[in-house]
């Protein structure tokens, strides 16, 4: 990472606030790579990615082959007493609504199964387009939803329950993990790196302009 020493002059500048100090102060038009720090006290206020818009659109389409492979695939099956029970994430769902927890159910849908795949898709409406210099519409309300979406998409939250049901029925069932379990572990860290690798501050750039 290099760090800006160019005079702030020769680049477009806005002003923004120190989120550790409150100084407000102009900040420069950063280049790809490039730290803008506090003047007062040197906190890291803005930074843009060194990489470009196709190493989020890969780790996307990567987390979207993940999301599906998980959610058509077997999770978990489990043997209790002669009887072979075969679980997917939708059926886990669909069990609880079953057995009356509608509230749980619909919690536990919206955090593992749709709040993903919506910011997975969100990234693809906003993130395609701008790769070749175009907007599709509303791409702003889009992108400014993908950023809301993601305290509910909770998948390590859904995977610890996994976990901790494994090991609580290990005793009473046997039980066989499914490819769906591997590959939603898998989704985890790759929608982490999707949500790391964008660069909210390029991305906004690029669809503020034609407004
Ligand atoms: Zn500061």
């Amino acid at each position: 990472m290099q760090q800006l020493t160019k005079p702030l002059a020769v680049f477009r500048t806005h002003l923004t606030a120190c989120h550790d100090c409150d100084l407000l102060f102009q900040i420069p038009h950063l280049q790809k790579g490039e730290q803008a720090h506090c003047p007062r006290c040197g906190a890291l206020v803005m930074e843009r990615k060194g990489h470009s818009l196709d190493y989020s659109l890969a780790l996307a389409l990567t987390s979207l082959i993940l999301f599906v492979i998980a959610n058509v695939n077997t999770l978990l099956r489990m043997n209790v007493g002669g009887r072979t029970q075969s679980e997917n994430i939708i059926s886990g769902v669909n069990e609880l609504y079953v057995q009356g927890y509608w509230e749980i159910a619909a919690l536990v849908f919206i955090v593992s199964i749709l709040a993903p795949l919506l910011k997975i898709l969100c990234v693809f409406y906003v993130l395609t387009p701008l790769k070749f210099n175009a907007r599709l519409p509303y791409a702003k309300q889009v992108f400014r939803f993908y950023e809301s979406l993601s305290p509910w998409a909770m998948t390590e939250v859904y995977m610890l329950g996994i976990l901790v049901a494994l090991v609580k029925l290990a005793d009473l069932a046997t039980i066989n993990v499914g490819i769906a379990l591997y590959s939603f572990a898998a989704l985890i860290p790759f929608m982490a790196a999707t949500d790391a690798s964008l660069d909210d501050h390029e991305i906004w750039e690029r669809l503020e302009p034609s407004d």
